[in-house]
């Protein structure tokens, strides 16, 4: 029988960013050394978690702030892409950290959730970085929020970046009704699947892969369905963890974040991104490599 095969999704401690988005739905603050020493000590017990198990793995990090400007998530990046049961590890970031870090990752398994975010940086500053991940050969899609003052970086991003990249756009759902007809249409002609992100996905009693192949990992190994449902399905240092993981359907009204409504099952939406579902590359976007180092 084949080993089950899982999507984490890892948010430790760390609760610091270097940038300060207007939009940010994190709550701002500095960590201390501590704290960081302590965030590091979680993300290795998990990295060593990760190196024991049978199964075939596949992560995102999804940290309540930037991960990749430190060096304990660039080393864990690179340490499991080697891993021979992770068939995936990627990890949203802003970009705002060198490339080079990444030069010992595995490229096959490593990838990057990249957002632009422009009130912190410039389209210049961030597609120059985009293009030395495509020089390095590092997946990545880039995104943006879709707020209506946004519109004019999206067409710049759009133009700026090679066809290939996928560009995401994240629907600005704080506002009931928020986009025009002609909005809608502009953001779907460069997001192909912008339709799925604009609306609410009605998820009660619905199949859900998360607490079943999916689910939220934190510092201290407690894991959740989802980053959506707080409840505590289990710690992954319990000899019995696998144990916790069984079908059911969601208990919430609705999911509407591209992380989570990509485990309801009635969306196949496997089909859409394949492999490429951690990073939010669809299958129909190439990637293109202008390396072919490992
Ligand atoms: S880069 Fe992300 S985590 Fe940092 S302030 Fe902006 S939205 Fe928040
Ligand atoms: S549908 Fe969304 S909210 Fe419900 S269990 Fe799945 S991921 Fe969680």
């Amino acid at each position: 029988m084949m080993n089950p095969r899982w999507s984490i999704l890892y948010r430790g401690p760390l609760s610091s960013c270097n940038y300060g988005c207007d939009y940010c739905p994190f709550a701002k603050t500095r960590n201390t050394r501590a704290e960081l020493a302590h965030d590091a000590e979680c993300l290795k017990r998990f990295c060593d978690w990760v190196e024991s198990r049978p199964e075939q793995i596949g992560f995102l990090f999804t940290p309540w702030g930037e991960a990749m400007i430190h060096r304990h998530y660039q080393e864990a990046l690179c340490r499991l892409s080697h891993m021979a049961n992770v068939w995936r590890v990627a990890v949203q970031t802003n970009l705002a950290f060198p490339v080079e870090s990444l030069s010992g990752c595995k490229r096959e398994t490593a990838a990057l959730w990249t957002t632009y975010h422009p009130t912190e940086t410039t389209i210049p500053r961030f597609t120059a970085k985009c293009a030395a991940l495509r020089e390095a050969g590092i997946r990545h899609s880039v995104g943006i929020v879709g707020k209506r003052e946004a519109f004019d970086d999206i067409h710049a991003l759009r133009a700026a970046l090679p066809k290939e990249t996928y560009l995401w756009i994240n629907a600005w759902k704080r506002e009931k009704d928020y986009y025009s007809q002609e909005e809608l249409a502009m953001l779907r002609g460069i997001d192909p699947h912008f339709d799925f992100n604009v609306v609410p996905h009605a998820s009660l009693g619905r199949a859900c892969r998360a607490g079943h192949s999916a689910f939220t990992v934190d510092g201290s190994g407690d894991a959740r369905r989802c980053h959506f449902i707080p409840t505590v399905i289990g710690n992954i240092y319990d000899a019995n963890f696998a144990q916790a993981l069984l079908p059911r359907p969601c208990s919430i009204g609705e999911c509407r974040c591209h992380i989570g409504y990509v485990s309801l099952e009635h969306l196949r939406l496997e089909t859409v991104y394949g492999d490429g579902v951690l990073e939010r590359i669809p299958l129909n976007f190439g990637f293109s490599s202008m390396a072919s180092k490992a």
